[in-house]
């Protein structure tokens, strides 16, 4: 250990601790001690207490235990004279930082003083902890990067989160550099800032960066199911982060108008509370190096790494696999851009929405119908469109395949919005006959052509899906008579797949496919997907499972034979019992697909919705991740979702994928659909038409009226005395336990 950073880091400590100290005289001078301090929406309450002192921070007299604890772990500030050859002492002076930057932001929201402002979005929710924790975990972000600071020109901070997001590596920003902070630079270049376009600033002040530490900590909790409370469950987060959550702190020291600034002893102590957590520390500026390697996998501290060479020198000293994407367009390339919007006054064209028709279509062809790398543009390209206008768009993807399937088209044409959202400047939403389409100024500027969704495609359906597609070829349209008239021949086949698919049962399959994908932080874990029960994420049908076992059959997905049928109305088989004993590692013997009461399937953390039973009602409710609502449980998504996930069997609550709310076999055991009493209204709309359809198969259209939103009620008695005022039928059924 430096002695330098020892010194700066313990010194930084104590005045950051003494800030803490004196925020939280003030608040309980104010507000009393037993004035309540919390995060918005989270069940971890302050989680840096949770990890490291096992502590249920909820009143502003608990933060003086916290605040005492941090003291005691404050060394003697080292004169620089005294050489300290051990971590230890820089690494306890970390962890009480920590504490005091948890204080300090959690006594924002008591003080009114909302961090979640302007550009900057303040504490992460649970509910996009376990949205965005899991791409950490299960490797579609390689790993994420707190930058404190700023660079010199606002272009090589544009260029430095471009390379980030381009790697989809997750970019968390707190703290300054003599008044200038890197999102403000990025702010002023127009860049979208928000957790779908993986930048994610938290807060102006240093102090804000807890929160990438207290997102770590809650992943551990979260995904690796580890139980918070003693210095070994602390131990094991932090294990976890160190090989799991690869990420590193980035310590700018420009201020942003060209001359360097020093580190500051606050910057210092905060590195030294993400070392930690396995994290280390790269620099531009020249500060002394810790190279000895120890508690990170890697070098502690490197520094005076040009900006230019910062990215692949991170990446290295993190061991990050990455992949970069090679697609031959004009434009950046990568998944922090897929959730990128484009707005009108950046808009150059667009295609669909309610403006013009527009669909994409993914079709099987023989192999000597498709020409492999065949891009065509019918109609006018890009310089012969008007700026402002909207124009009409019809993708044709044709791919042929010795192991290709007619059923896997849809699986396929599925991920073209993915595929072209990823490009920069691009904006995609929707599929089929309902896309809206933009390509932005910039995007034009820099030479991106209608052909370029053709590049997009065909490179990324030879990069996924290698093993069953061996040639593509790609058609745009953007001629007016082409795609009206195309795009009633493409109505057509979406229809005959639908019907294919909403006819399929579950007694018509020999096999049933499993996904242990989320096994990566719920290890005992494994999704049953049946054509009438797609895995609960709502990402994997039963056709998705069957495509991505004969893409890749070592991969997450295998078939599962069903055996001798033990319960029909239950749906439990006894190959499917043997094989989820084998996968759960023993944890589980027996499994209903369809019930919810007894032994139902695990859940992880993913779900789309839950269901959850409402005993006063004798029925259930939904609730999908989008409400936050409170729910008549007495509980918000949030909450449900920490009760349920890691891999247990909760009877009473289950995780379920969308699509299974308007499945024949819903809850069948428990007697399906007239159990369900309760769900937000928007949810309700979204699964309207699907939902009718089942309903009125199944001769109760009249229920869907019947069913409750939060705007009828949002406590148990206000339910049960609207479900008797519509006469809702689940009031008659045979008590649910
Ligand atoms: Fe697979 Fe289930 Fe996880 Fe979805 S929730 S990815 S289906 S294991
Ligand atoms: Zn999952």
């Amino acid at each position: 250990m430096s002695k330098i950073i020892a010194t700066a880091a313990i010194r930084g400590a104590h005045a950051m601790v003494e800030r803490a100290e004196e925020d939280l005289r003030k608040a309980i001078e104010k507000h009393g001690k037993d004035h309540p301090v919390a995060y918005p929406s989270t069940a971890y309450y302050l989680p840096i207490m949770l990890l490291f002192l096992g502590q249920k921070v909820e009143k502003l007299g608990d933060l003086e235990e916290s605040m005492q604890e941090a003291r005691k772990l404050l060394g003697e500030i080292p004169s620089d004279e005294i050489w300290l050859p051990y971590l230890g002492e820089t690494l306890d002076s970390g962890v009480a930082t920590l504490i005091a930057e948890e204080t300090i932001e959690s006594l924002k929201y008591v003080n009114g003083s909302d961090p979640a402002s302007g550009i900057w979005l303040g504490f992460t929710s649970d509910n996009i902890l376990r949205l965005q924790g899991i791409k950490l975990v299960d490797g579609r972000m390689p790993g994420f990067v707190a930058i404190a600071g700023a660079t010199e020109s606002n272009e090589d901070a544009v260029a430095l989160i471009r390379g980030f997001q381009e790697r989809n590596i997750l970019v968390f920003m707190a703290g300054h550099t003599g008044g200038r902070a890197i999102a403000e630079q990025l702010a002023e270049e127009d860049i979208e800032m928000n957790w779908d376009t993986f930048l994610v600033p938290y807060g102006k002040e240093i102090t804000g960066a807890v929160h990438a530490l207290n997102f770590a900590a809650r992943s551990a909790m979260t995904f690796g199911g580890i139980e918070p409370g003693d210095m070994e469950a602390a131990r094991q987060i932090l294990l976890y982060n160190k090989e799991r959550v690869h990420a590193f702190v980035m310590a700018l020291g420009s201020d942003g108008v060209g001359d360097d600034q020093l580190i500051t002893d606050e910057k210092y102590a905060t590195a030294a509370g993400a070392i930690n957590f396995g994290f280390p520390v790269i620099a531009d500026v020249p500060i002394p190096q810790i190279l000895p390697t120890g508690i990170c996998t890697y070098e502690h501290v490197i520094s005076g790494i040009k900006l230019d060479e910062i990215i692949s020198r991170a990446i290295e000293l993190r061991g990050l696999t990455i992949k970069l994407e090679k697609i031959p367009i004009p434009v950046p390339y990568g998944a922090g851009f897929e959730g990128e919007r484009v707005r009108k006054e950046n808009m150059y064209v667009q295609f669909g929405g309610k403006y013009t028709d527009a669909f994409e279509l993914l079709r099987m062809k023989e192999l000597d119908e498709v020409e492999d790398g065949k891009i065509e543009v019918v109609g006018p390209e890009v310089d012969d469109m008007e700026e402002g206008k909207a124009y009409p768009l019809g993708i044709v993807v044709e791919v042929a395949g010795r192991q290709f399937e007619l059923d896997f088209e849809s699986v396929l044409e599925r991920r073209i919005h993915e595929f072209i959202s990823c490009a920069n400047g691009i904006f995609h939403m929707g599929q089929r006959a309902i896309i809206w389409v933009r390509i932005s100024k910039d995007a034009r500027a820099k030479g991106f052509k209608i052909k370029d969704f053709g590049e997009i495609l065909v490179a990324k359906i030879h990069e996924e899906f290698n093993k069953i597609v061996d040639r593509v070829q790609v058609t745009v349209y953007t001629d007016v008579d082409e795609v009206a008239k195309l795009v009633e021949e493409a109505r057509a086949v979406y229809s005959e797949r639908d019907d294919k698919i909403a006819g399929m049962t579950d007694e018509d399959v020999e096999d049933y496919y499993s996904c242990t994908l989320c096994q990566s932080y719920a290890p005992n874990h494994v999704c049953i997907v049946t054509p009438q029960r797609l895995g609960l994420c709502g990402a994997y049908t039963w056709l998705d499972c069957k495509a991505s076992y004969q893409i890749d059959p070592h991969g997450p997905n295998e078939p599962v034979q069903k055996g001798t049928v033990i319960d029909a109305e239950k749906g439990s088989w006894e190959t499917v019992n043997k094989y989820i004993e084998v996968k759960s590692n023993g944890n589980l013997t027996r499994f209903n697909a369809y019930s919810m009461m007894e032994d139902p399937m695990t859940s992880c953390g993913c779900f789309e919705c839950i269901a959850a039973i409402v005993p006063e009602a004798n029925g259930i409710l939904i609730v999908d991740r989008d409400f936050t609502g409170m729910t008549p449980v007495g509980m918000t998504f949030s909450t449900l979702a920490g009760q349920i996930g890691g891999g247990i069997k909760t009877p009473g609550f289950i995780g379920i994928g969308k699509l299974y709310i308007s499945s024949a076999k819903f809850i069948s055991a428990e007697g399906g659909h007239a159990r369900i009493a309760w769900m937000p209204k928007h949810l309700k709309e979204e699964v309207e038409e699907r939902l009718k359809v089942r309903l009125e198969a199944d001769g109760m259209l009249d229920l869907f009226d019947r069913i409750a939103t939060e705007e009828d009620a949002e406590d148990p008695d206000a339910l049960v005395e609207y479900l008797t005022k519509v006469n809702h039928p689940v009031l008659e059924m045979e008590p649910m336990f």
